[in-house]
């Protein structure tokens, strides 16, 4: 039987890294094909400077005409605020963050800013008020130091330095031998799920930009890591307008409006205590998720 497992054992992971690749290849393209779709106004116009409020206001969307995905979603972030989207897979949560981005427009209804639709906006100035912590951050083969500058490429190294310490990077980058000019990425030293997504974290602090959209792993952290992480967004969002799409209860008990979504629509809406109150959907998934957190510690 070992004769046979290690074999098997050995393309799971040729299989794995083809994969990821893959994936990664993939979203390059999509990407580029995404924004070839959408074109700015002939009159577009730049987003104003300070504090931004969002509003989906009665949005409907498809990515295929016989297939509607979100139906008639109305809500709103005030400038500085937190929402946290939650629900089943593929309720359509990511696909806010899409649109929010504007990687496409939607197909009834509208998304604001400040009042002013996304598709009277100029793409670059949209884009450059919106920072993004994606589930699975790409790293470039490059260094660590250019990774985390792409965040903003005319910052000094001293902000790179100081947004790699507020993301809880830099210890970890002086422990390494070449610091920051190690290699990372499919060529390089290949870092944990945690450690990639605190690269994006010091990305995202760089830019520092009105909008946040966190759209968090799906992928299980450690729970250390997953505290650590969350107590980090959390910083990072304060001041900013924020978008948390979650996969994990969890990480969003201290928004400011939860939003349970099931099938494009939204089920319930409130704070953390007024859902679990409230006895609804967001209650029964928070008893489920206590009690599969409670079975996943190992007993001693
Ligand atoms: P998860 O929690 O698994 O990430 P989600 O709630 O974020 O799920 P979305 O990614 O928003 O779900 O997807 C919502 C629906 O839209 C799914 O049924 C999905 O299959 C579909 N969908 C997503 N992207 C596309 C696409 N590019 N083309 C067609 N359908 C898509």
């Amino acid at each position: 039987l070992i004769q046979l497992y290690i074999p098997l054992n050995f393309l799971g992971i040729v299989y794995r890294e083809i994969r990821q690749a893959l994936t990664d290849i993939e979203r390059m393209f999509n990407l580029l094909k995404e924004n070839q779709e959408i074109a700015d106004a002939a009159d577009a116009r730049d987003l104003p400077a300070g504090p931004l409020q969002i509003n989906f206001d009665a949005v409907h969307f498809a990515y295929e005409a016989n297939r509607q995905i979100l139906k008639n979603l109305s809500f709103a972030i005030p400038p500085g605020k937190t929402v946290a989207v939650v629900g089943h897979s593929g309720a359509g949560k990511s696909t806010l963050a899409r649109l929010l981005y504007r990687f496409y427009d939607v197909t009834g209804g509208a998304i604001r800013i400040n009042g002013h639709d996304l598709r009277s906006l100029r793409q670059s100035s949209l884009r450059a008020a919106i920072g993004i912590v994606p589930q699975d951050t790409v790293l470039f083969n490059d260094t660590i130091f250019y990774n985390i500058n792409y965040g903003r490429p005319d910052a000094s190294r001293e902000e790179v330095v100081a947004a790699a310490r507020a993301a809880q990077l830099h210890e970890f980058i002086e422990s390494l031998p070449l610091k920051y000019e190690t290699k990372v990425g499919e060529r390089g030293l290949k870092l944990s799920g945690g450690e990639k997504q605190r690269v994006a974290i010091a990305r995202a602090l760089l830019k520092n930009p009105p909008i946040l959209i966190f759209d968090e792993a799906t992928s299980a952290l450690d729970s250390a890591t997953e505290r650590a992480i969350q107590s980090q967004l959390e910083q990072v969002a304060v001041g900013h307008t924020t978008l948390v799409i979650a996969h994990r209860l969890s990480t969003v008990m201290n928004a400011d409006e939860i939003l349970v979504m099931s099938d494009g629509h939204i089920i319930e809406r409130g704070t953390h205590p007024e859902l679990l109150a409230a006895g609804g959907h967001y209650a029964t998934m928070w008893m489920l998720q206590q009690q599969e957190e409670d079975l996943s510690v190992p007993s001693t």
